[in-house]
This record gives C-alpha cells, sequence and structure tokens, in this order.
C-alpha cells in the first residue's frame, strides 16, 4: 500500500522531498483519541485529525446513526427535495447558535462555508442598492479555506502570496493577536470609515487564529468590532469552522463576547468530524433580501451536489444529541482548566516561549533563545523534527512552523493530558538538544 501511496497518491501540505525520505504513516483502527497504525504502534490523535474530531474516533452512537440513514436514504440533491436529516439539523443549528441566525445554507467543507457567506454578504448588499459594497475585510494571520475565495481574505502569506494574480482585491488589517487589540480596532475603524460604501463584510476567526499560527485574542476584541460594524454598517462574517462545537469551551467562540455574528461559517466538528458538511447561517434580514418577486433574479447562485447530505446530517444531530445527553461541555469545562494548568509546565523548558491556551486548544512557541527572542533558523525545520520524534512517542503532533499546539478531541480524559504532555515534554526535550 505505502509504495502504491508513493506512487498514485498526492497528499495535501507534504513536502514531495520529505515523501522521498520517509513514507505517509498508515493508519488502519481509529478509536476514541487512538489511531492505530499499520506498524502495529498507537498515536495519540492530539489535534483530533485537523480538528475535526470531537467525541473520539468511532464513537458508537455516532456509527449506529449513519447506519440507520443508510438504510433509510443515501444522497438526494438538494433543490425541488428537501429531508428529515437536514431539516431536524437545521432546527437545532438555529437553536444552538447565537440567537438572530435564522436560516441555514448547507455545503461540503469549511471553504465553501466561508464561500457561501462572502457570496451572501455580497449579494445582499446587491439587493439593497449598494452596488459598490464588494471588498471585505479580514486579519492579518487569518486562515479562512483553500478556494480562491477563501484565499483572498487569508492572511497568511506563507499559505497565500503564490496565488495572487488570481485573487480578488480585500483589506488587510492588523490582527489583535499579534499587534494588539488598540491597534487593530484603530485599523479597522480607519478602514471602515474611508471605505464604507466599498466594504461589504469582515470575516474573522473569534478568539482564535487557527491555521496562522493559533493566535489567540480576547473577547472584548469582538464586543467592539460589533459596534464598529453595527455603526458603519458592515457585516460581521464569524468563521467558526475551527472554533465552533465546544473547542474553545462554549459551544461557539461568539458566545464569551454574547455576540450574534451577521453570518456564522461552521464545519468541521459540525459532524463530529465523521462526514464532509458545513452550514452558513445567516440573519433573517440578510435571508429575506433574497426574496424574488420574479421581476428581479434575487437567487442566490451557489450549490454543491452534496449540499444537505443525509448521511452527514444524521450524523450532524447525533452529534449534538451526545452534547446534551453527556453534558459534554461540562467535561470540556473541567478537562480543560486542568490541561491548560498543565501544559503551563511546559514554561520552564529552556526552548519554550509563548504558552497560551483556550478550551481544548493550547500552544507553545520553540525558540532558539527565550531571552533574546531568537527563532531557530528556518532550515533547521523544528516543527517537522517535533513531528518525526512525536511518533516516535506515539504522538500526532502537526507543528505549524516553530509552534507546536493540541487541539485535542473534547472526550479526552485528564489521565491522557497527562499521557499526552508527558510524552510532549521528551518529545521537545530530544529535538531541541539535536538542534
Ligand atoms: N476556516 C477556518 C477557521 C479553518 O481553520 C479552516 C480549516 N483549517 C477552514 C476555514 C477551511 O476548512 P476546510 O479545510 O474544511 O475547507
Amino acid at each position: 500500500l505505502l509504495h502504491k501511496d508513493r506512487q498514485y497518491v498526492w497528499h495535501p501540505f507534504t513536502q514531495m522531498k520529505d515523501y522521498e525520505n520517509q513514507d505517509h504513516l498508515l493508519i488502519e483502527k481509529a478509536e476514541g483519541i487512538h489511531l492505530y497504525g499499520a506498524d502495529g504502534r498507537t498515536y495519540m490523535d492530539t489535534v483530533s485529525s485537523w480538528w475535526v474530531n470531537v467525541h473520539g474516533h468511532g464513537h458508537p452512537r455516532i456509527k449506529q446513526a449513519i447506519q440507520e440513514q443508510m438504510e433509510r436514504m443515501d444522497h438526494v440533491m438538494f433543490s425541488g427535495l428537501t429531508h428529515e436529516p437536514a431539516i431536524v439539523l437545521a432546527e437545532k443549528l438555529v437553536e444552538r447558535t447565537p440567537e438572530g441566525l435564522t436560516r441555514v445554507f448547507y455545503s461540503d467543507n469549511g471553504s465553501t462555508a466561508v464561500e457561501v457567506a462572502l457570496k451572501m454578504s455580497y449579494q445582499y448588499w446587491q439587493h439593497q442598492g449598494h452596488k459598490t459594497k464588494h471588498k471585505f475585510i479580514y486579519l492579518q494571520g487569518s486562515y479562512h479555506g483553500d478556494t480562491l475565495g477563501a484565499v483572498s481574505v487569508g492572511g497568511v502569506d506563507l499559505y497565500h502570496a503564490i496565488f495572487k494574480p488570481l485573487l480578488f482585491s480585500a483589506y488587510q488589517a492588523p490582527s489583535p493577536a499579534i499587534s494588539g487589540m488598540e491597534q487593530s480596532l484603530e485599523a479597522i475603524e480607519d478602514l471602515m470609515k474611508r471605505h464604507q460604501s466599498e466594504i461589504a463584510g469582515i470575516v474573522i476567526e473569534p478568539l482564535i487564529q487557527a491555521a496562522g499560527g493559533m493566535h489567540i485574542y480576547g473577547a472584548d476584541f469582538l464586543t467592539r468590532l460589533r459596534a464598529l460594524c453595527n455603526t458603519y454598517e458592515i457585516h460581521l462574517i464569524a468563521d467558526e469552522v475551527a472554533t465552533g462545537f465546544g473547542r474553545t469551551g462554549k459551544m461557539f467562540a461568539c458566545e464569551y463576547a454574547g455576540m450574534t455574528p451577521d453570518l456564522i461559517c461552521l464545519s468541521k466538528g459540525l459532524t463530529a468530524g465523521v462526514m464532509p458538511l458545513s452550514a452558513t447561517l445567516c440573519t433573517e434580514e440578510i435571508y429575506q433580501s433574497f426574496y424574488d418577486d420574479y421581476e428581479t433574479l434575487k437567487t442566490f447562485f451557489h450549490g454543491h451536489s452534496f449540499t444537505g447530505n443525509p448521511l452527514a446530517c444524521a450524523v450532524g444531530i447525533e452529534s449534538l444529541n451526545i452534547f446534551e445527553d453527556d453534558n459534554l461541555l461540562g467535561h470540556v469545562q473541567e478537562v480543560s482548566a486542568y490541561m491548560q494548568q498543565q501544559f503551563r509546565r511546559f514554561a520552564d523548558l529552556e526552548h519554550v516561549d509563548h504558552i497560551r491556551g483556550l478550551g481544548m486548544v493550547a500552544a507553545l512557541n520553540l525558540v532558539k533563545d527565550k531571552d533574546r527572542q531568537e527563532a531557530y533558523d528556518p532550515v533547521k525545520r523544528a516543527g517537522y523534527q517535533i513531528y518525526k520524534q512525536g511518533l516516535e512517542e506515539g504522538l500526532i503532533l502537526r507543528p505549524l512552523g516553530d509552534t507546536i499546539y493540541y487541539w485535542l478531541p473534547l472526550c479526552t480524559t485528564k489521565e491522557q493530558v497527562d499521557t499526552i504532555i508527558a510524552r510532549t515534554s521528551s518529545v521537545i526535550e530530544k529535538v531541541t538538544a539535536k538542534l
């Protein structure tokens, strides 16, 4: 299999040279927080399989939900037809997301959830007669996906610079987590003031700018951003693709500020990380602007083949039921408090700096010299060394550059936290000793 993997398969975010030297890890089974390799070894999935897995792999209730739905119906198109799983999930999402978001539009992944939000916002302003409102503000260090629209509002040059000629133009503002809240809000207000007639919306990752380096900021920013968006009549688009469904300790990160965005983008944990599905929710005002009197064609021009897939929706419903039945957020409160406290112990290590975290997410930076704030030479590829050493110690770690982070499944226990921390400690010490 590995031979054929090399021969036929193109994996994302993989440097081909690494692949020449080392095969991908072949996984045969996944259960709870564990992945089982074809090499006979067991690995702890500290990143929830790209931040999607919520209840651990192979949860019995999720398995049953998918099997039962498969018995009834696999997939039907979602235009002109509808079905119970999509309706029930939509109702639950409207009930569970911040109050004021009333309509659910399904698509297939996080990037398209963001594309949908951008297009809805743009069309809304068109309907209102604001024909010039077609620009968006995004934050430095933000990541909203890999489709061209999502890349256009992406703030990580390393990922996006190469595609610049293909992108639409947008305004970048400083990040509250990187440049400080006041500087960020000042720059955002300045952009809104100067370009009000052009700007449709601002898109942000609430509280954790994840793929851009696990930059974390406070809830005050969200409250004040909401106020600015109200003043300048600009949509606030909250991309909760990564932060949604309990990761931060609350169901949605926006709840920390008691704030309702105009549009919210959900995916990853929406189906507990088992099926591809996403949802973009909007306010009634945005939805009603698409009302079509047949004199003007206001339809929302967007729709994917697999939109509202019944299996995925059935899993989404069961996942939300598990949250309620198992008081999962209560478990997260307890385990995350413990995890954040234990994680702080890394501060004692010589090459560890900038420890931060929220809920089941925690991150630290590896540095060559803490006092002088000197980073490792990028050619040393510290993050890649950590990934490799992690495997040796039975851990799946996927550092972003020199940032090591956890994005733990919500079902993680305190004992598992202890094991993960002990093993990571050993990984860091071994790797930094050699760098
Ligand atoms: N938005 C955020 C905040 C994300 O973290 C991601 C994925 N890492 C995306 C959008 C894109 O999601 P997907 O990979 O499912 O397209």
